[in-house]
């Protein structure tokens, strides 16, 4: 029988498990949950997973309701759902990990004899090439950011990442960023899945106040590209037109104190224009950060007086490359 971690893949039932990914500081095993759906009809076998960034439990959240609400009786396929791959940074409610500072979606394909990090990237990566046929992996902005509803597909030019795009058209956003080289998305599961030849997307969504809307942006996500699989009933939307963005620029700030949005997730701002700007405890502005390119993208923003660090990222534009239709 199949097995994902201890979780075994019986057909027509749910079942759950764990994969255990090494070892905390004390000799605990870190035992990351695995949830299973899977139908009597044959399909693919679908992997989605959330908090690679730990902070960042949206995605969790709705993989663990949609995996509960999920009709089993019209399953094609194999549903695996990973709320959390990330624990150590999980249960620090950070980006990176606690163990090693890494970020986790810096340095897939990880490293068996590298820092836990590391370790975490390779295993996880060794049991979805194992058993995935496509993967979706959940982000959010973290509790100090917010980023609007839209998806990230590496594109590395190869069929495989055509088929990432074609579920990506489907997913319910008409914004994709097609990431190319290595900006941004260098070390990335996703850059490592699509070398392995498994399509994948990346759904960003909400921040640190996850709204009831957030959550059915998620989960509609997750059945869309489920149904642009085949593996459920129903036809996932068409846009009118895909807005396509490329070549971020992210905004690490240089100044310590609290950051002042001028702008909102999903506006279009154009060169020169102010998206924030950090304020000092006399209430003196130190710093702004400016739209360096026309028609950018927010992609996104730091909460309101979020207390900043010299070097922390509080907001990503992107410029519009295209538009284009299905
Ligand atoms: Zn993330």
């Amino acid at each position: 029988m199949k097995t994902i971690g201890t979780a075994q893949v019986i057909p027509g039932e749910k079942t759950m498990g764990s994969i255990q990914a090494g070892t905390d500081i004390d000799g605990t095993p870190f035992h990351i949950p695995v949830l299973i759906a899977s139908g009597e009809k044959e399909g693919p076998t679908f992997w989605v997973h959330g908090c690679i960034h730990g902070g960042e439990y949206g995605g969790a959240a709705s993989i663990i309701n949609y995996f509960h609400e999920l009709e089993i009786s019209e399953l094609s396929g194999t549903f695996v759902g990973v709320p959390v791959t990330n624990l150590p940074a999980f249960k620090a409610r950070h980006r990176n990990s606690p163990l090693d500072g890494e970020n986790l979606n810096r340095i897939f394909p990880g490293n068996p004899n590298g820092t836990y990090s590391h370790r975490l990237a390779h295993i996880l990566l060794e049991v979805m090439k194992d058993s995935a046929d496509v993967v979706i992996d959940l982000h959010s902005g973290g509790l100090d950011a917010n980023v609007p509803f839209y998806m990230i597909v590496k594109d590395d030019q190869s069929d495989t990442a055509k088929e990432s795009m074609r579920i990506a058209k489907r997913m319910g956003s008409e914004v994709i960023w097609r990431a190319k080289g290595e900006a941004g998305t260098g070390g990335t599961v996703s850059a490592s899945l699509v070398q392995e030849k498994i399509p994948t997307v990346t759904v960003e969504c909400g921040g640190g106040t996850l709204s009831d809307e957030d959550e059915r942006d998620f989960k509609k996500a997750i059945k869309y590209a489920m149904q642009a699989c085949n593996m459920l009933p129903g036809e996932p939307p068409v846009q009118e037109e895909y807005t396509i963005i490329g070549n971020a620029t992210f905004f690490v700030t240089k100044e310590g104190g609290l950051f002042i949005p001028a702008c909102k997730v999903g506006d279009y701002l154009n060169k020169g224009d102010k998206i924030g700007s950090i304020m000092n405890l006399y209430g003196q502005i130190v710093e702004e950060l400016i739209c360096p390119e026309d028609n950018s993208y927010i992609a996104a923003v730091g909460n309101k007086y979020w207390p900043t660090e010299p070097g922390q990222l509080m907001a990503e534009s992107i410029p519009v490359e295209s538009r284009e239709k299905l």
